[in-house]
């Protein structure tokens, strides 16, 4: 965007520049009366990207002012469309009223700045997705090159949440996948990829101890230690956050929660790749419909979805901590009983953190404090369900959840109850939130301007009788008051009525004033705005009372927290979903386990088929042979997916499971199909293989489908083998390996703890059908064309493939030399090169084959012939 100067500008026009100049990355939203007005590069922006008109008012330097405009009342929804696309926008207001400025200094309205809207600080419910976090994150990062460790501070102003932790910079890109933040502070050269786009115009970071002042300040603490012991760099991503969340908020800072110090490894280790391969939140393409979440959200209310993504984006690997929300959703399986009241009470429970939250940013309005009050009323009959039905006996989160809802914050709660009126107007400015008899000097000063309007009633009356004029109205006009009001015609025999002061004529009608309508007029007015600024304090009172509360949030947490438990329970409660046993060591025992999303996805009358998974000890790495098709990548997502529900503490799809915590999950599943980066397949496929191989370790599990795909056959098979191999004995990671080389299944030989699985296949009159079963075993074949049948290639092609296939085969094996199957540091193993005589007849005898040429039974005396050659074969390389 590109501006003038504002050399020789109107007075306005140095107004909106001078307003400019403070936020220039923002669109400057800039108060006239009912719009918000936009000009020069500005309007121009804002034109196309919401698809309103531009126009031009006056003239600067010569040339007209292109300018667009939103009315006031529509303005959220612009906004909303602004922010969506990565507009940061400047609100400027007027700060005063031409009222208020009668025969005050001439000139163009005083306006200042009073927001700047950006994606990551925003609070209202048309400008946020109900069923997700928004996060601003800062980072900073202290330290020398060897050492740098980023601070990272995540706060979200609708909620109050406030969150610090130091990061490796190896480990930063999880952390940003596992927040998904809307908006990012710090240092461009911390983000990569998807998250720059993010990025909020640089701001310096403040040194680390002008950083602890200034949280020490804004948390109204004396000394920051007294909270809590930050590193430095926790402290200046922390300052950046909640200066510039002052900045967006003209100074005043939102009711934040005290910062909570999240230690990373309490987390399981989630990197973007892997969320993007289990598609937890989102999938692949960005929509939310096939993903984890979808399938098994329960959750009746907004927060109880932002809690649950919550738990699934962040999984724990604190044991304790896992099995307590085991406990609560497990009691309340218990209690039938307890699931539709409880249901219904949590259906009827406001938003309350996002109320909070609009009034900690002085945007709260009559309704968000009526949500509190509805909050408090829901939080006492959920305590009461909890009670009766035992909740003091049951786990700690349940008796914790009805101690912290039952009773709280009481007076407030009777104050909201009386204070409130019935009709809540949208706006406190709307007056006529409070209800009577809740303030004596606000019934007085309504009843003093109600009785008014009755006087200006009666006044009519007279006036007409008096002046037998039937037609004669008082009414109400913007500028001149009250007013009578009548026909045009009859006005000039009016005009020189003592008492009646002339004011205004038009075509139709002649208006004038009396002494006594002015001073009711001002009466009224008096007494309408005493009124309305009585109103307005009590509404700032009840606020004020509102956000001292420490009651409040926590309630809000419960209502989520309750919400999700009791979707919990409802998935466990079916019988197809389990409680896994979790365990401090590295057992994946699972039964009849199945893929939520997929299962959810079949048709017709197609059912999932649920497939075991052990890794023991002794046999941790599973290499999975099977064709296309078969099922390969759907059961290694699901057992990634088991661990993901297993340590947010949730149910599992399965009968049985018995998981010991894992640290960090790696999955690489339909990586190979991943091209919208712009990077070869290989090079994506190698760059995840060296974060797994780099960071793996013996609590971790990698699940790992066709590496070595995006490469040339040897290529791929040599890559996959040396990965299997590290794997299996280096990292003594639980593995699960699938893989189209059906080659590597002879290193079951050599891998003590590699453990040979395929995919069940049965041919039926020359088809191929998937059973989709998981069989201890390995693949014969790879039927890729059969595959091609049933994808619907013309039978013809399939024919002549499955001829060329034949071809091919007889070749390969002619001219490849055996693999060097214990090349695996075994030193035991004879050489392939001493056998070659038995391997090349195996060879000859089949190339020599002509099967066209052959009977039945010649073609059976060749399979015995080929079956005798192979035996010898095997027993030269040490297998007999
Ligand atoms: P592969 O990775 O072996 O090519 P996929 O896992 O992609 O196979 O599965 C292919 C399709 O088979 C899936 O889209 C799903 O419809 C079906 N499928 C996979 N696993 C099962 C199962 N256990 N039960 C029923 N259908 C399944
Ligand atoms: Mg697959």
């Amino acid at each position: 965007m590109t501006y003038p100067s504002p050399e020789g500008a109107t007075p306005a026009m140095a107004q909106w520049f001078a307003l400019k100049a403070e936020n220039p990355d923002a669109l400057l939203f800039f108060r006239m009366g009912d719009f918000y007005e936009l000009f020069f590069g500005d309007a121009q922006s804002a034109a196309t990207a919401l698809d309103i008109s531009l126009t031009t008012r006056g003239t600067h330097a010569g040339a007209p002012i292109p300018m667009c405009g939103v009315p006031v009342a529509a303005a959220p929804a612009y906004l909303a469309r602004l922010i969506r696309r990565g507009f940061r926008v400047a609100i400027a207001e007027q700060t005063a009223t031409p009222e208020s400025r009668k025969g005050g200094p001439k000139g163009p309205l005083p306006r200042a700045i009073v927001r700047l809207v950006t994606p990551g600080t925003l609070t209202e419910d048309d400008l946020l997705d109900a069923s997700r976090q928004n996060l601003l994150l800062a980072l900073a990062s202290t330290g020398k090159r060897s050492a740098v460790r980023i601070g990272a501070a995540w706060i979200d102003i609708s909620t109050g949440l406030f969150e610090l932790a130091s990061v490796s910079p190896m480990a930063l890109p999880d952390l940003l996948a596992r927040l998904d933040p809307a908006e990012i502070l710090g240092d461009p050269a911390l983000v990569t990829g998807e998250y720059v786009s993010r990025l909020a115009p640089t701001i310096a970071p403040p040194a680390p101890a002008s950083a602890r002042s200034i949280l020490s300040r804004n948390l109204g603490v004396a000394q920051l230690d007294a909270i809590g012991d930050f590193p430095d760099e926790q402290c200046v991503a922390g300052a950046l956050a909640v200066e510039y969340i002052r900045r967006t908020q003209a100074g005043r800072l939102p009711r934040l929660a005290r910062p909570a110090q999240v230690e990373t490894g309490a987390v399981l280790g989630l990197d973007p790749a892997t969320r993007a391969s289990l598609e937890l939140l989102r999938a692949r393409d960005g929509t939310t419909e096939h993903t984890l979440v979808s399938a098994i959200d329960r959750t009746l209310t907004a927060a109880g979805g932002r809690l649950l993504g919550l738990w699934l984006a962040s999984p724990s690997t604190d044991l304790s901590l896992i099995i307590a929300r085991q406990d609560a959703w497990s009691w309340l399986v218990t209690r039938t009983e307890l699931a539709d009241p409880l249901g219904r009470a949590l259906r009827s429970a406001p938003d309350l953190a996002r109320a909070l939250g609009r009034l900690s940013a002085g945007r709260g309005q009559p309704r968000d404090l009526a949500s509190v009050r509805d909050a408090l009323t829901c939080a006492d009959v959920i305590a009461g369900l909890l009670a009766g039905a035992g909740s003091a006996q049951g786990p700690r989160l349940i008796a914790d959840a009805e101690q912290n809802l039952a009773n709280r914050v009481p007076d407030l709660h009777a104050a909201l109850n009386a204070a409130l009126a019935d009709d809540l107007p949208a706006r406190v400015e709307d007056g006529g939130l409070i209800a009577t008899g809740y303030s004596a000097e606000l019934d007085r000063a309504r009843s003093l301007r109600d009785d008014s309007r009755r006087v200006v009633a009666e006044l009519q009356v007279r006036l007409q009788a008096e002046l037998g004029l039937n037609s004669l109205k008082i009414r109400h006009h913007a500028q001149l008051g009250y007013v009578v009001e009548v026909p045009a015609a009859m006005g000039a025999s009016l005009r020189d009525r003592p008492g009646l002061l002339f004011r205004q004529g038009t075509t139709s009608v002649a208006r004038f004033s009396t002494e006594e309508l002015a001073s009711l007029d001002r009466a009224i007015l008096d007494a309408g705005e005493r009124a309305l600024v009585l109103e307005r304090q009590i509404f700032a009172s009840l606020a004020e009372d509102t956000l001292a509360s420490a009651a409040l949030p926590e309630i809000a947490e419960l209502f989520a927290f309750l919400d999700v438990v009791r979707g919990a329970a409802q998935l466990a409660q079916g019988g197809d979903w389990c409680r896994p046993e979790m365990r401090d060591d590295t057992a994946f025992t699972l039964r009849a386990m199945r893929h939520p999303v997929v299962e959810a996805a079949l048709t017709g009358d197609a059912r999932f088929v649920p497939n075991d998974c052990v890794l023991a000890p002794d046999a941790r790495v599973m290499l999975l042979t099977g064709p296309n098709m078969a099922g390969k990548s759907t059961f290694l997502r699901q057992n990634a997916i088991a661990v993901v529900l297993a340590q947010a503490g949730l149910p599992l799809p399965a009968r049985s499971g018995v998981i010991g915590i894992v640290d960090r999950l790696f999955s690489r599943v339909g990586a190979a199909d991943d091209l919208a980066r712009g990077r070869s397949t290989f090079m994506v496929e190698m760059t995840e293989t060296a974060a797994i191989l780099n960071q793996a370790g013996p609590r971790s599990l990698v699940v790992v489908d066709e590496i070595g795909r995006g490469t040339a056959t040897l290529d791929g098979l040599a890559i996959a083998w040396a990965t299997l191999e590290a794997v299996h004995s280096d990292l003594g990671s639980r593995c699960i390996f699938a893989t189209h080389f059906h080659e590597l299944t002879d290193l079951a030989d050599t891998l003590p703890r590699l453990a040979p699985f395929t995919m069940a296949v049965r041919e039926w009159r020359g088809d191929v059908v998937f059973q989709h079963e998981v069989r201890r075993g390995s693949a014969k074949r790879s039927w890729g064309v059969h595959v091609a049948r049933l994808a619907g290639v013309p039978e013809v092609v399939v024919r002549r493939a499955a001829k060329l296939l034949g071809a091919l085969e007889a070749d390969h094996a002619r001219a490849r030399a055996p693999l060097p199957l214990f090349d695996a540091g075994q030193a035991a193993a004879p050489e392939p090169h001493d056998a070659p005589n038995a391997h090349s007849a195996l060879h000859e005898a089949v190339a020599n084959l002509d099967p066209d040429a052959m009977t039945p039974r010649a073609a059976l005396d060749a399979i015995y012939a080929l079956r005798k050659l192979a035996l010898e074969d095997d027993t030269v390389l040490g297998r007999g």
